[in-house]
């Protein structure tokens, strides 16, 4: 196994991975140009560099865990502190990030190009789970490079499922947060029709939990953010709607009209436009009770 990796991103999801990376005995270098997210690092044990070139430099792997595949695409390609300049041939890119499919294609063949390798490994779960390393991984494109890889994916998650080629686990993530977006955007909704009509929030969060209405969202959102208004689980509605416009495009590469996906899409951009690029993904509740007494 890799016995030194970099790791570029530490967001919300990356610092809590690269937590669990160093607890799994792996010497990790990481950057952000956040300054709290490096001291929260270099607290958890791991080396903080000034530099994504320096964070890669000498890695057998690199995990990229960044808010997009545009992002991904500059800091790996473009400039003097390109992650893949200071990568060694050989070496392989573990993008983690929930990025674009088709991009995630285009920028293997420029890794190729320099016998470095790349995989998509989106993960779910979550915050929570990235805590607990039990993300689930999905994985495209690793062919023989799974068991080099492995010991890397392990220390973050506890459920690995390979899609098929480059690209595959990054389509499969997108259109999976495409239906979880839907789902917690109709329990939202249905919540606050039912409250309006006098049912009681909580008791129908405890019906549909035991009905054909039940899903992640009312079981695993409603609860804990949405009734109490904190709308505090970790994850962005700006991270949201790119991943439900990423469906959409995947779609719409591919001539499906798909049309659910695009109001889902919509909703999605009115709501960030409307909450602002800090809101969390259950704010979307917010968003509607603002559409239903402005
Ligand atoms: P985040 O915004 O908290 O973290 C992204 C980090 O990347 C930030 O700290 C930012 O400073 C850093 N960054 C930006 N540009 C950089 C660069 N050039 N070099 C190094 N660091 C840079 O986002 P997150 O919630 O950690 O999500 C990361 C990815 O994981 C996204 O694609 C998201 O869709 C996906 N994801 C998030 C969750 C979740 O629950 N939060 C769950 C699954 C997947």
């Amino acid at each position: 196994p890799p016995a030194r990796l970099g790791l570029i991103g530490l967001g919300k999801m990356g610092l809590p991975m690269g937590r669990r990376l160093v607890a799994s005995g792996f010497a990790v270098r990481g950057f952000d140009p956040l300054e709290e997210a490096r001291a929260a690092f270099a607290e958890a044990g791991g080396t903080a560099c000034g530099s994504a070139a320096e964070a890669a430099a000498g890695a057998e792997a690199v995990v990229t865990m960044l808010p997009n595949g545009e992002v991904v695409r500059r800091a790996v390609l473009e400039g003097a502190d390109a992650v893949a300049g200071a990568m060694r041939p050989g070496a392989i890119l573990i993008e983690m990030s929930s990025s674009a499919p088709l991009s995630t294609r285009a920028l293997g063949e420029r890794l190729a190009a320099l016998g470095i390798g790349l995989v998509d490994a989106p993960v779910s779960g979550g915050v929570r789970k990235a805590e607990a390393g039990t993300l689930s991984i999905m994985l495209g494109g690793a062919g023989p490079a799974l068991a080099r890889i492995r010991p890397v994916l392990e220390a973050m998650g506890s459920a690995l499922f390979e899609t098929g080629p480059l690209g595959s686990a990054h389509a499969m993530k997108a259109l999976n947060n495409y239906v979880s977006a839907a789902g917690l955007i109709a329990a939202c909704e249905a919540v606050q029709v039912g409250a309006a009509f006098g049912l009681d929030p909580v008791v129908m969060t405890d019906i549909l939990n035991v009905s054909t209405g039940r899903n992640n969202a009312t079981e695993n959102k409603l609860k804990p953010f949405v009734l109490p208004e904190t709308y505090d689980s970790g994850f962005g509605l700006a991270l949201m709607t790119k991943d439900v416009g990423i469906a959409v495009e995947l779609a719409e590469a591919l001539g499906h009209p798909a049309p659910f996906s695009h109001a889902v899409a919509a909703f999605a951009r009115s709501a960030l436009a409307r909450l602002g690029p800090e809101a969390d993904h259950t704010a979307v509740d917010r968003y509607l009770k603002l559409l239903a007494a402005p």
